[in-house]
């Protein structure tokens, strides 16, 4: 495991109300202030950025975002934000090639493209991929494979080390249940080789190989210690206040 821990929670469309989301945003400040080692990050949509952050010095709580343009100059980009306006607003992670934004159009390359935008401005990307279906002659494992080959396309060693995985089957997100924590374990070493056969052994004993679906605090330890995973992405658990809670300090309490 490489340490600190690491959860982040994506927020998805949600909640309906800045007040709302001040209100969940609070709560998490206040828990983290009592975390040893685990990192929290929260995504919140992106109007919601600036009322929930605020790095402080009574809690430990991080500012993430779901997603963000391929473009780095400003210019006419309607709809677009950029690295550097999340860099102002405090922002410090943002997640890309979320499977919710592939299913809308993000195709591979796309994803390399806001990957490279995240690295040169210096804030750490959380790249998710995933399969759909995982079949029994194990063609979802090429698919994986492809996946990180061509999100990583042209990304130098260096900036190779900042990327954090998160493995999000897609099958297993907004679900009833997660993936089985054997079956997590298995798969992240296999995450890894990849990317040891791309960067180097060294590089991806470094990285963080984080996963997401279905996360909630019941099954979070187990996936964290039988799945042996560096962290969590956490979707629908992460608006739920008082559940939220619950998991980071499961997750903080392992060691
Ligand atoms: C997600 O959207 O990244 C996710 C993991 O969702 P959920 O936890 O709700 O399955």
């Amino acid at each position: 495991m490489n340490h600190p821990k690491l959860v982040v929670g994506n927020w998805k469309m949600n909640p309906a109300t800045v007040a709302e989301a001040k209100k969940i945003a609070s709560r998490i400040k206040i828990a983290t202030a009592k975390l040893e080692h685990t990192d929290v990050v929260i995504c919140p949509p992106l109007a919601f950025i600036a009322p929930c952050s605020g790095r402080g010095k009574h809690h430990k709580m991080l500012m993430g975002a779901q997603t963000v343009s391929p473009e780095t100059e400003s210019g006419p980009h309607t709809g677009e934000v950029s690295v550097m306006m999340l860099r102002d607003l405090g922002v410090e992670y943002v997640i890309v090639g979320h499977s919710e934004q592939r299913k809308r159009g993000d195709t591979d390359e796309m994803v390399s493209r806001r990957l490279k935008a995240v690295l040169e401005s210096g804030l750490t990307p959380i790249l998710c991929i995933g399969e759909t279906v995982r079949d029994d002659s194990g063609a979802y494992l090429g698919s994986l494979k492809n996946q990180i080959k061509a999100s990583c396309a042209d990304i130098s060693y260096k900036d190779a080390k900042k990327i954090i995985i998160a493995y999000e089957p897609i099958w297993a997100i907004g679900a009833t249940e997660a993936m089985k924590p054997e079956d997590i374990y298995e798969t992240s070493l296999f995450v890894k080789k990849v990317f040891s056969d791309l960067f180097g052994a060294e590089t991806s004993s470094k990285i963080k190989v984080l996963y997401g679906g279905s996360v909630t605090f019941r099954n979070a330890h187990d996936i964290m210690v039988i799945g042996k995973v560096d962290g969590l992405l956490v979707g629908r658990e992460s608006v739920n206040a008082p559940g939220f809670i619950e998991l980071i300090k499961v997750v903080d309490g392992i060691k």
